[in-house]
């Protein structure tokens, strides 16, 4: 089975990860902070605060800006259950802002529409996590000049986006937005196995995160509030967790970041092919914004489907069947039983519904051999043509 995405270990990765086997730290050693810094100096941040996965980034993020009780958190529909969750862990609670019908991404206009409305509602949100889906960034400027008119703030969930850039700036600049998470899930650009990282312009919100993602404890004096009884003395000034990213972790992370840019030119190489390949079938192909760089976590196909005499399902079992890992991101997240038992009306977001019945995400990662990709396109033809 052709895998839709998998990670790239090499013997430099494996070298990396066992000099911290051999060192003196396994966890809270120098390593976690060198990852830090090269992933924000790539990216242009001026804070990195890396973590155990993007969802315990996305949690941090939300309570650092302060998210509570009584507040609300907008997203898309169409993304991980991960970027809706993490209001709920809060308390606060979640909507939904339907999707883009070209790029699949936050829609600005219906996003417009939604705030003025809860503007005369008096219930507009305190954060909007915006999802660059598959890797193509959101229309950050557009969004940013809303959260100015509205008062909200901005995390970027880019779990698919680290090396891809919006105007120029790479995804995690944070020029847009306050936070900014990626995940290092070995399906993701590069990998930590698991991990993640919030990124930050704002020093008052990386302290706050960096209080969090370790049980709230501080040993900086400037940050204690009471005097220290001796130096052994430590002082837990917030309610934290243990959300902590290992050395082990960090050094595969630091290793992979030496080839983000190669990865995601290798994706793009990849993404182009695929159009050259597919362009005649009965299909939408990924439509790209001019303005922006796509780091291509997904090549995410939609069936033309009364052009096709199969049904979605029956493509997607085909396409298995021919050992072709295809997947589906997502399923519409307010359609999960958990979230449609908070009521969701489920006919207000028609555009990720047309969407959920029409796509398929094809292997897609950087060693993705041409005889793969090859195989991937002769079984989509035999299955659509037949
Ligand atoms: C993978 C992913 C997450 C969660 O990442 P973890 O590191 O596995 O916690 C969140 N949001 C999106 C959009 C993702 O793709």
């Amino acid at each position: 089975m052709i895998p839709y995405g998998r990670q790239d270990i090499n013997q430099d990765d494996i070298d990396a990860v066992t000099a911290v086997l051999r060192s003196d730290f396994l966890t809270q050693g120098p390593v976690v902070p060198k990852f830090e810094d090269a992933v924000a100096k790539h990216v242009g941040a001026e804070y990195a605060l890396a973590v155990n996965s993007a969802t315990s980034a996305l949690h941090i993020a939300c309570l650092a800006l302060g998210l509570g009780h009584g507040d609300h958190l907008w997203t898309t529909p169409i993304s991980f259950v991960a970027s809706s969750n993490c209001a709920l862990y809060c308390g606060a609670t979640v909507d939904f802002v339907d999707i883009d019908p070209r790029t699949y991404n936050i829609c600005p206009v219906q996003l417009a529409a939604k705030l003025e409305l809860a503007e005369k509602n008096g219930c507009l949100p305190k954060i909007v996590v915006v999802v660059h889906l598959c890797g193509q960034p959101c229309d950050l400027s557009t969004i940013y000049k809303l959260s100015l008119k509205y008062g909200f703030k901005i995390i970027e969930d880019a779990s698919h986006a680290i090396g891809g850039k919006y105007k120029e700036a790479f995804i995690g600049s944070c020029q847009f937005s306050d936070i900014t998470v990626f995940s290092f899930h070995p399906v993701k650009i590069i990998t930590t196995a698991e991990g993640g990282m919030a990124l930050t312009n704002n020093e008052d919100l990386a302290g706050k995160m960096d209080l969090l993602r370790s049980h709230g404890i501080t040993r900086k004096q400037q940050e204690m509030t009471h005097l220290a009884d001796g130096p052994w003395y430590y002082q837990q000034i917030d309610l934290g967790f243990n959300y902590r990213i290992t050395d082990i972790q960090a050094a595969l992370g630091l290793s992979q970041m030496a080839r983000l840019d190669a990865y995601v030119s290798k994706r793009h190489q990849i993404a182009n092919r695929y159009g050259d390949l597919l362009s005649d079938l009965p299909l939408t192909l990924p439509w790209q914004h001019e303005d922006s760089y796509s780091a291509y976590h997904l090549y995410v196909i939609r069936l033309k489907l009364d052009e096709i005499n199969l049904t979605h399902r029956q493509v997607f079992e085909e396409l298995r069947m021919r050992n072709i890992g295809v997947n589906l991101h997502y399923i519409p997240i307010h359609t999960q039983p958990y979230y449609a038992r908070m009521g969701f009306d489920q006919r207000s977001y028609p555009e990720a519904e047309r969407y959920y019945a029409e796509a398929i995400s094809l292997p897609m990662f950087a060693t993705l051999t041409e005889t793969q990709q090859d195989d991937v396109a002769v079984a989509l033809r035999e299955t659509l043509l037949t």
